[in-house]
């Protein structure tokens, strides 16, 4: 119990810490507010539960680093429940009262306040440990990543401030608990705390209650201190990780991007330049970022070393921000642009789209978004993108495809009988062929292939024919919203007129875009992806496969298939139907590692880096010893096709489609 003259110091010093506090957090979501758009608080029981589920049971971090993410959990829940601890004591100092009581609640605070504290301490000395004496190399960023100046050395002061504080804080608390044990006859219910209350036994009582007194005001000081620095610190991210995935939109799909609005004359400023044209959400990513790197481990860009590193991208926010905090919450323009302290041209234009960044964040951030709105930025408000992307560009605008190929789009069905929705009235399924079946020649084999496989099954299904136009979807994904806005009108606007009962697509990115994106525009369309449906066509018997040969393949899921759609057992089910075995990569199913050509990759020369991430991936499949890599997206086939012929790729395995494996397990083929 404190003293009067210590009560109101107290008093005073939780005013003060309550009321700093209270300034610097407005200030930080004064600087949020800033942003486009609001951030999301529909839904709110959802929301609330999301974000408990995410902070208490910390799943979000377990899904990498199992060691590293188990003591960072011992830290976050010790943490949790020293909001209790800190009420009680500080009720304990006010008032003649035992926090809790002696009674079995009261035992189970105190062994759970032991325990955690013990925890706490482990896990903090490990983190210490980690960034200055081991100097993990997950937490470092390559060289060639532009990084803020003043991060590298703000990361490290910061962490140590975290660090000591933590130390500090739960280490008091704990000793100071030894001590008050020592002074009366041991505590069954706080075992750690009465192992060392043994080393007090020489101490008089009057000593001990002086220490436990001093030890009191460390504890609880250290905490008041605290509570003003969160907004400066890293460790905000233990508030705002679970905030973030309680304010965040509800996004169709993790990548579905958000539309401009080009009916607005006032608007003036397309996508990103600056901080403040950033989404509030994507602000609010710089707040929540623990700076663990996780993204950036997961980035194929990062991983091939180009100057792409997501995590960077986050920090660099953080810092930008925190070094131009007032001026930001009160109204006035960021001093730069994001291309000067953010990220480099060349990182925005080797981003590939892949959601992967998204998936591992622990705390939700989205980094890809920032990439997407600066590139909306340079394309439609600055005109400054690669050369190469304005041919795909064009050849959408004039030819409805960025091959720009002015052939018919069925010339890849001749010979096989496919009906236009004209010619099958009756048909139940609309194939959505996509500009890389209609015109790139791996990918028209896999038109065909499927084609053959519907008709063995039975399936009246019908195609668009010349109506059909590209979706835009590496219009958007390149920042070119426009022209991808129009793709998206015109398109709509065929389909809702043919008002097909379902769409099959053997893309994708059709998939994602038609299914996922459309909806914004007013196209509402059940749309299933090929291996979806040779997985639905086997299961009820429509299509039966007597494979005489057993095959092997290993399974490459594509970005915008699994991470960004959620479709990961339909193609291993239908596979595994047709009597082919799979060998999993290491990196698989939402982990799996993209092949490059997302994001408008494909329709660009790669930016410059270590190595090429289609080579990259198509070494883990060799890896595996599966004579076939298998894959659904006639992207990835184009690029591991060109990947296996590489000299270092030599003996790798042949490249084919899911629709082209089954249809030879058919014999269909030729
Ligand atoms: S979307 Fe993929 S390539 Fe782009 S930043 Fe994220 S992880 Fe890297
Ligand atoms: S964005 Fe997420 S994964 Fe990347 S460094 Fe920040 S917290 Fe870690």
């Amino acid at each position: 119990m404190l003293t009067a003259v210590e009560k109101i110091l107290f008093i005073l010093a939780i005013v003060a810490s309550l009321g700093l506090a209270q300034h610097f957090f407005r200030q930080a979501f004064a600087v949020i507010r800033r942003g486009e758009g609001s951030l999301a608080f529909d839904q709110l029981p959802g929301r609330v539960w999301r974000a408990l589920d995410v902070l208490i049971t910390q799943r979000t971090v377990f899904r990498a680093r199992a060691a590293t993410s188990l003591l960072h959990g011992f830290v976050v829940w010790g943490f949790l429940y020293y909001v209790l601890i800190n009420i009680g004591d500080s009720l304990e100092g006010l008032f003649e009262l035992n926090f809790l009581g002696d009674g079995p609640i009261g035992d189970l605070y105190r062994v759970a306040g032991d325990v955690l504290s013990v925890l706490i301490l482990i896990g903090m000395v490990y983190f210490l440990i980690r960034r200055f004496v081991a100097r993990a190399p997950a937490l470092s960023i390559r060289e060639n990543v532009t990084l803020h100046p003043r991060a590298l050395p703000g990361i490290r002061r910061d962490s140590l401030i975290v660090g000591l504080f933590i130390l500090i804080h739960v280490g008091a608390r704990f000793v100071g608990e030894s001590f008050q044990i020592a002074r009366h006859t041991g505590d069954i219910w706080q075992p750690f705390a009465t192992a060392l209350a043994g080393l007090w036994d020489g101490l008089d009582g009057d000593t001990l209650e002086i220490a436990e007194h001093v030890a009191w005001w460390l504890a609880i000081g250290t905490i008041l201190a605290f509570i003003p620095y969160f907004p400066f610190s890293k460790h905000m991210h233990l508030f705002m990780g679970p905030l973030n995935y309680f304010t965040r939109p509800d996004r169709a799909s993790p990548g579905a991007l958000a539309p401009l609005d080009f009916e607005d004359e006032e608007r003036e400023q397309f996508g990103a330049a600056r901080i403040e044209h950033l989404g509030q959400t994507q602000i609010f990513d710089a707040f929540a970022c623990i700076m663990c790197n996780r993204c950036q481990d997961a980035c194929p860009a990062y991983v091939t070393g180009k100057e792409l590193s997501p995590a960077a991208l986050e920090i660099n926010k953080r810092y930008e921000i925190r070094g131009h905090m007032r001026p930001l919450a009160a109204g006035e323009p960021s001093p730069a642009p994001l291309l000067d302290f953010a990220i480099s041209p060349s990182a925005v234009w080797a981003c590939t789209a892949c959601g992967a960044c998204i998936e591992i964040c622990p705390v939700g951030n989205e980094p890809m978004f920032d990439v997407l709105d600066i590139r909306r930025d340079l394309v439609l408000t600055q005109g400054d993108f690669p050369a190469e992307l304005q041919g795909a560009f064009r050849g959408m605008e004039n030819a409805a495809n960025p091959w720009g190929m002015g052939e018919s789009r069925l010339a890849w069905a001749e010979g096989l009988d496919v009906p236009t929705v004209e010619e099958a009235a009756d048909y139940e399924i609309l194939y959505w062929v996509g500009c890389a079946g209609a015109f790139e020649p791996r990918a028209q084999a896999v038109a065909r292939a499927l084609v053959k496989v519907l008709q063995a099954a039975g399936v009246r299904f019908a195609v668009l024919g010349e109506a059909e136009m590209c979706t835009g979807d590496t219009a958007r994904r390149a920042g070119n919203e426009y022209l991808f806005y129009e793709m998206a009108r015109a398109n709509i606007e065929t389909l809702n007129a043919a008002h097909p009962p379902r769409i099959l697509v053997t893309c994708p990115h059709c998939l994602h875009t038609l299914g996922k994106e459309y909806p914004q525009f007013g196209g509402v369309y059940n749309v299933v992806h090929h291996t979806e449906y040779l997985q639905e066509l086997m299961a009820s018997g429509r299509l039966r496969v007597h494979a005489a040969q057993k095959a092997h393949v290993t399974f490459h899921d594509p970005c915008y298939l699994g991470r960004h759609n959620s479709v990961y057992d339909a193609p291993r089910y239908a596979l595994g139907a047709a009597g082919v075995a799979v060998t999993e990569m290491g990196r698989t199913r939402n982990d799996s590692f993209c092949c490059g050509a997302g994001g408008a990759q494909f329709w660009k020369e790669e930016e410059h880096g270590a190595a090429r991430v289609s080579v990259t991936r198509y070494a883990e499949a060799a890896a595996t010893g599966a004579p076939t890599l298998a894959t659904g997206c006639p992207f990835c086939l184009r690029m591991f096709a060109d990947a296996s012929q590489e000299e270092t790729a030599a003996h790798g395995p042949e490249v084919r489609d899911v629709a082209e494996i089954i249809a030879a397990q058919l014999g269909l083929e030729g």
